[in-house]
């Protein structure tokens, strides 16, 4: 056994030389990303939309329906911050020409990812043609064209998903923007809602997808579904608050699950007059908020977590995101903050709920089944400290325990067992 694994580590180090490529290095690591990118979903439509996956996703992630577009709100800017974690003013993306472009000094996640692990394997399925032809230096193993509408995208994910190998997949759909375009993107737009909830069913036969993987029980995914912009009327790259609303969502063991209501941290967009202007920014509400950036720098720590390396802090790569990764120092103070403990869990009947933040004013519980149907709530007084919650007259299963303070909701996943 010795032999055989030093002979794999000679042959991945000459990989490591440029030597060439040999599958025995190919095995892959535990540590993987989904990123699903919907372009052009306002955040008020996904949540007026019938979207069960995602639904079901968010009661296990971080996320937020309360987040700012920070750049310029074209698709090319956009999907350029979110896999390079640097702003414009670094990638060089203003529009979807993809002129002036500095991939080779900002290049997407994918890329950094492999300068640490050169055997990872990355791939992008994507329906717009930009994302494949105009992208270099993107550390991608294949690129795949798929047609308009999502279905082939979905199969080829579906051929992606399949393989053992694979590492990262960036699965890119279209749909909702082409609808926004031709019909107006905005939640009362039946049309636009349609397209949000096949969205949604594409997410879900994704997810199913990972789910079956051989290798499943030991790897560790982490799934960020995300949106590029919103839009107002039939257009987009704009500053307006149609455009600029927008949502993330991150589900994986390696994030805490809650929901972040952020303010508004402003925007590094262009000017009416066509100057680019990054004066207009609080930097501190940005370290508080989801921010595209955030996607890279959180899927390249997911990916090289054991390397030890911050990719927000490495100074060679210079990135503007953060990681939401709950080692890290921003989005783990936001969730210290208001956290809460659940113990036993599983449980036979009683759960043990601890509030860590008891000056906190009136919170209301929530439980939901695996539905997301809601199966009892509860007012919390001010001042509580912890109470119990039992569940003794429901059938085994997963339930969800939801805390809503305000604005803010906290959702942890329970186990009622036999
Ligand atoms: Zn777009």
């Amino acid at each position: 056994m010795l032999l055989k694994y030093q002979l794999v580590l000679t042959v991945c180090s000459m990989l490591l030389m440029g030597v060439g490529k040999d599958a025995s290095c190919r095995a892959s690591q535990s540590r993987k990303v989904l990123i699903i990118g919907i372009d052009g979903c306002r955040s008020d439509a996904l949540q007026q939309a019938s979207t069960p996956y995602l639904d079901s996703l968010i009661s296990t992630s971080l996320y937020t329906y309360d987040s700012w577009h920070c750049g310029i709100t074209i698709s090319g800017p956009s999907w350029s911050s979110i896999m390079t974690g640097t702003w414009w003013n670094k990638h060089g993306v203003k529009a979807n020409s993809y002129a002036n472009s500095s991939f080779n000094s900002y290049p997407y996640f994918t890329k950094r990812a492999k300068e640490i692990k050169p055997n990872l394997r990355c791939v992008q399925i994507s329906e717009w043609e930009a994302l494949n032809n105009f992208v270099y230096n993107d550390g991608m193993d294949a690129k795949i064209q798929t047609a308009n509408g999502g279905d082939s995208t979905t199969a080829e994910a579906l051929r992606q998903l399949a393989d053992t190998n694979l590492d990262c997949l960036f699965a890119y759909y279209e749909a909702v923007d082409r609808e926004g375009h031709s019909s107006t993107f905005n939640p009362g737009n039946a049309q636009y809602l349609t397209a949000i909830e096949y969205a949604d069913a594409q997410v879900g036969i994704l997810l199913n997808a990972l789910k079956m993987r051989s290798n499943y029980a030991s790897e560790d995914w982490l799934i960020l579904v995300v949106t590029d912009h919103g839009g107002t009327g039939f257009v987009h790259g704009g500053n307006s608050w149609a455009e600029r609303h927008i949502w993330f969502i991150a589900s994986g063991n390696s994030v805490t699950p809650q929901q972040i209501s952020a303010s508004d941290p402003g925007t590094y967009n262009f000017l009416a007059t066509g100057i680019f202007n990054s004066t207009g920014v609080n930097k501190n509400l940005m370290k508080q908020s989801p921010v595209h950036t955030d996607v890279a720098v959180t899927a390249l720590h997911h990916l090289i977590y054991d390397s030890g390396i911050q990719p927000e802090t490495y100074t060679a790569w210079k990135l503007d995101g953060k990681s939401w990764l709950t080692n890290t120092i921003n989005v783990n103070s936001i969730a210290a903050n208001n956290s809460f403990l659940v113990f036993p869990n599983p449980s036979h009947d009683i759960f043990t709920v601890k509030l860590l933040n008891t000056n906190s004013s009136k919170q209301k519980l929530f439980v939901h089944d695996l539905l997301g149907r809601e199966i009892m709530q509860n007012n919390i007084p001010s001042g509580t400290s912890s109470f119990t919650v039992d569940l003794s007259n429901f059938s085994p299963g997963t339930y969800f325990l939801k805390l809503v303070n305000g604005s803010k909701t906290l959702v942890k996943k329970i186990e009622l067992i036999e």
